[in-house]
């Protein structure tokens, strides 16, 4: 369904444009099943940046008036909000992570109960269609996310946690924090005490029948957790690099590197006269970083084929050499790297709150002990938007006409 190249996703941002203005806001809560058009099906390609939310929404306002298309355009900037919000609020995904484990090593996952739910034995034949096609696919529709997710925590009575990383495993929109903010929200702990209840009337009005599950949970009481510290405030954006050579690593948080260096333009210059810049290029892609029980098949081949198409598309065109794609013991891999490329700085993208995010913390004082500077890069779009991320949708919305305009949109 989802070929992971650049090219692949500027095809399908092309073929649905047409369908993104009344024709989505009207049918886009359907879910007619695997083939379905009333949604755009880009989410892996955005999540990976392979497309940019600045894109998408310039492609779209292109043949559409914002009021014809404001559904479509709100629902690309849902995926920014919850990134700001995330990055304000990183205890979020330290608890997440902390409880993941810890069900994990306690053998929840072991459990009758969850082997049902995650390999379509559940008995509720809509869970059971549901898992089968998040495992076979890497996609669920996103009213059928908010389905599965409540009938997971609020009728099958199974930890949250697991359900976000079992989606987490297998979606190729895996996003740290779309899909723990989302499945929180269903919960009751994001907006606090207001939980999501999937019922059957409203699961079968918009499946147009396919299903109509029986015995579903009535009453959905909201979880509680203990109160989250205050919010942090966002780092200020890093200044580009100096350095008289660059290395680039990219990562399959922004494969768009022409565009974010359009956003940076970095100069270089070496003893023969100007050079390409940056002058060494990797990638590093680790998606089983995403959870103790790794990502599924489906997912690691995405995630490292859309990475090797980054990384194809940021070197210079001569000599085009396979891409380098950096992995396993990240910190002593990329240290040899740049020593074999001479290169005196790295840059990345920037990496919000998530795993790959870990993995550059833990990497940035090695490679500082090294005297090497890393760089990421954060794209104007995420510092114009993110600090309206502070609280609720809502006020974030009513900001989203000025943040287009500041985008030259
Ligand atoms: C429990 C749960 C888990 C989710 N997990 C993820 C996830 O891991 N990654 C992810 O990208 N989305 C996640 N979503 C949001 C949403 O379901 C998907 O983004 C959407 O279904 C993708 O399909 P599409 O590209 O056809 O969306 P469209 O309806 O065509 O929307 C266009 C784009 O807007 C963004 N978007 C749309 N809806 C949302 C939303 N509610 N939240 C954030 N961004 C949105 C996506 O980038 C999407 O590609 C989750 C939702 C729920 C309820």
């Amino acid at each position: 369904m989802f070929t992971p190249t650049r090219l692949a996703a500027l095809e399908a941002l092309t073929d649905f444009v047409p369908r993104a203005g009344s024709q989505y806001a009207r049918a886009r809560n359907v879910d007619m099943g695997p083939g379905r058009d009333n949604v755009s099906s880009l989410s892996p390609y955005i999540r990976h940046r392979l497309l940019t939310e600045r894109e998408v929404v310039a492609a779209v306002l292109e043949q559409h008036r914002l009021s014809s298309c404001e559904k479509f355009v709100q629902e690309v900037m849902w995926r920014t909000y919850w990134k700001g919000w995330l990055e304000q609020n990183p205890e979020v995904w330290m608890r997440y992570r902390r409880d993941v484990d810890e069900l994990v090593q306690s053998g929840e996952t072991e459990s009758a109960a969850y082997r049902d739910a995650v390999t379509g034995h559940s008995g509720i034949d809509a869970m059971d269609a549901w898992a089968l096609e998040l495992v076979g696919t890497g996609y669920l529709h996103n009213h059928t996310r908010m389905w599965f997710a409540s009938i997971w925590i609020f009728t099958l009575g199974l930890p949250w946690q697991l359900g976000a990383d079992f989606f987490y495993r297998h979606l190729l929109d895996g996003d740290a924090a779309s899909n723990t903010l989302s499945w929180r929200w269903v919960a009751g702990l994001q907006t606090v005490g207001k939980t999501y209840l999937a019922s059957q009337s409203n699961i079968s009005r918009y499946t147009d029948g396919r299903f109509s599950p029986e015995g579903l949970a009535t009453t959905a009481r909201a979880l509680v957790e203990d109160p989250l510290p205050a919010r942090s405030a966002l780092a200020p954006p890093e200044a580009s690099p100096s350095g008289r050579r660059r290395g680039l690593i990219l990562h399959e948080e922004d494969l768009d590197w022409p565009s974010l260096l359009a956003e940076h333009p970095l100069a270089g210059t070496s003893g023969q006269g100007p050079v390409p810049v940056p002058v060494a290029f990797a990638g590093f892609a680790r998606a089983d970083d995403r959870s103790p029980l790794g990502a599924s098949e489906v997912v690691r081949e995405f995630t490292r084929s859309a990475l090797v198409d980054g990384v194809g598309r940021a070197q210079p065109p001569v000599p085009r050499e396979q891409p380098r794609v950096l992995a396993d013991t990240f910190a002593s891999t990329v240290l040899e790297w740049a020593a074999s490329e001479k290169v005196d700085s790295i840059v990345m993208p920037f990496a919000p709150v998530g795993p790959v995010r870990e993995r550059i913390d833990s990497l940035r004082a090695v490679v500082a002990s090294e005297g090497l500077m890393l760089t990421m890069l954060q794209r104007r779009w995420d510092t114009l938007a993110w600090p309206h991320a502070s609280r609720g949708f809502f006020p974030f919305r009513e900001q989203i006409p000025k943040l287009l305009a500041q985008q030259g949109l």
